[in-house]
């Protein structure tokens, strides 16, 4: 104890660095068992051998590595990094997650004041500037689709390490205000609350109508005096997050942004009444010129402009971003929030929920096959606002395809081989549009005047490509 110093290794300690680096973890077990190894030593740097291998990415290494005592809280590098700061500069999501549970705080910061998924947060806001220049998809159409890859994959790993650091939120933090404290006879958190409130804490999807949903969907929650409680909790962590010593802007943010988005479930309760699916449409409802959710681009806004701590850096770069957008254009408030806070690179690549925001949705509307779902769930929620615009979705979709064909046409005639060819939906407009019957009036009957006489299916994302600039593996 106490006697490590930097840069004074044993032979073996030495051999060991090498074997993490490029031997089996059968060699390192076994230099581990030597008296001559010290599990925490620090080479010239300051680096351990767990920083070694979450560095270089060997996740088998660095659990053998904490098999055999390595702290993970070790804060020795010279430039105050950590075995956590180097996993997420690895871009490893696994080794990320594997310090995460060995106890990593997530708090601590390097020799610039900046914590590793701060850090790349900046790095994320500046990487939407690339987004915001290459997005060719008009505002009328919001979906999430890109027309090429971003080039930083790499950093796209790390923005996933980020994702999952920053929304690791150890349930003995939010267990604390389940105890009375001070002088306090009850807790400010009922216990039943703390398991529902983890979960929504914890959730790397940020929509608010996945937030509503699953505040909806517990009985437990769905009530303005528990939300009531979560929310101020909620605000007393935003506040600790700032006013500690390492200031944790992410995490101080997304509590508020929470917070907010339950205060105004609470609006929604009148006589003790859940009226949260009327929330849920006014967050969808979509305006008449373009269908853009402008009730929820709002409520994003507002919530980040009434963040209190108006000194904050985090704060300041998103309102930056916002500002000058305007509304129903992009960079949306919320695909602007959810890079900030996740440090995901989203909306690239990826399809999301029109509805829920939820990541990997592969469900088309059969018709206007330009907006995708989870399922069918999500695609009655919206029906009520998208069947105003589903028509002309669908003329702007066969518009796509039209060109797409004429421009390879044009191509095949010069001559030039086209390798993407096959991304192309080749066949008439016409005969593509499957409705499927058993679908009939999603949504609500009440606006069930039918537009067109048409429903809106369900088609696989497979199935009906999206047009040409929709990259299929
Ligand atoms: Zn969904
Ligand atoms: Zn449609």
């Amino acid at each position: 104890m106490g006697h490590i110093k930097k840069g004074e290794l044993t032979p073996e300690e030495k051999e060991l660095l090498e074997v993490i680096g490029k031997g089996t973890v059968q060699e390192a077990g076994t230099l581990l068992s030597s008296k001559n190894v010290h599990v925490n030593c620090l080479d010239e740097n300051g680096m351990t051998p767990l920083m070694h291998a979450a560095y270089k990415g060997k996740l088998d290494m660095c659990k053998l590595l904490l098999r055999h005592g390595a702290d993970v809280s070790c804060h020795q590098h010279e430039h105050g990094y950590t075995a956590l700061m180097f996993a997420a500069l690895s871009g490893n999501k696994d080794i990320t997650w594997v310090m995460l549970e060995a106890g990593a705080e997530t708090d601590v910061v390097n020799s610039v004041g900046r914590t590793a998924a701060q850090m790349a947060a900046f790095v994320g806001l500046q990487f939407m500037g690339w987004f915001q220049t290459h997005q060719k998809i008009g505002s009328s159409v919001f979906t999430y689709t890109s027309l090429e890859t971003p080039p930083h994959t790499h950093q796209q790993c790390q923005h996933d390490c980020v994702a999952i650091i920053n929304n690791f939120f150890p349930r003995e933090r939010l267990d604390y205000y389940t105890k009375p404290q001070g002088l306090d006879k009850e807790p400010k958190l009922p216990p039943k609350l703390a398991g529902p409130l983890h979960k929504i804490i914890t959730t790397t999807n940020l929509h608010p109508v996945k937030i509503v949903m699953m505040v909806s969907e517990n009985p437990l929650l769905a009530d303005a005096a528990a939300l009531g409680k979560c929310y101020r909790v909620m605000d007393l962590i935003c506040e600790k997050c700032m006013k500690q010593r390492d200031m944790n802007e992410v995490l101080a943010m997304k509590m508020h942004y929470l917070s907010c988005i339950f205060q105004k479930c609470i609006t929604f309760f009148t006589d003790g009444e859940s009226k949260l699916d009327a929330l849920i449409k006014s967050l969808l409802k979509g305006r008449a010129s373009d269908g853009f959710p402008v009730y929820q681009e709002k409520i994003i806004r507002e919530s980040i402009r009434k963040f209190p701590y108006c000194e904050a850096t985090l704060l300041q770069q998103l309102v930056r971003s916002i500002a000058p957008v305007e509304i129903g254009s992009d960079p949306t408030a919320f695909s602007v929030l959810t890079q900030a806070i996740t440090g995901q690179v989203g909306f690239v690549d990826v399809e999301f929920c029109t509805t829920c925001g939820e990541k990997g949705a592969s469900k088309r509307c059969s018709v206007c096959k330009m907006v995708i779902y989870c399922d069918q769930t999500c695609q009655k929620t919206h029906w009520f606002t998208h069947k105003k615009m589903c028509k002309s979705l669908k003329d702007v979709y066969e518009k796509q395809q039209t060109e797409a064909a004429k421009q390879k046409r044009q191509e095949e005639k010069s001559g030039r081989p086209d390798a993407n060819s096959n991304h192309v939906n080749e066949d008439p407009p016409e005969a593509e549009v499957g409705i499927s019957q058993e679908n009939s009036t999603p949504g609500d009957s009440t606006e069930g005047e039918k537009e067109a006489g048409q429903d809106a299916g369900l088609a696989s994302a497979q199935d009906a490509p999206i047009g040409p600039q929709l990259s299929e593996e």
